[in-house]
């Protein structure tokens, strides 16, 4: 299960890190990065990417 994140989808809202802290964090442009792929359980990913405002994160 790897999380992607689309940069040009992403608004910077920081959901994501807030969910998952050790898979994502907000890069130096102000939006979500993945600093893990498997920082957290596979549980908090997928709340983290449904929890998305504006479905930036995928899942494959
Ligand atoms: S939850 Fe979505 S919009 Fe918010 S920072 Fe994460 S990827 Fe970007």
């Amino acid at each position: 299960m790897t999380p992607k994140v689309d940069k040009e989808k992403c608004i910077g809202c920081g959901a994501c890190v807030a969910i998952a802290p050790n898979t994502f964090k907000m890069g130096d442009d102000g939006k979500s990065d993945i600093l893990n792929p498997a920082g957290d359980s596979e549980e908090s990913i997928k709340q983290a990417a449904d929890g998305c405002p504006v479905q930036a994160i995928s899942i494959e």
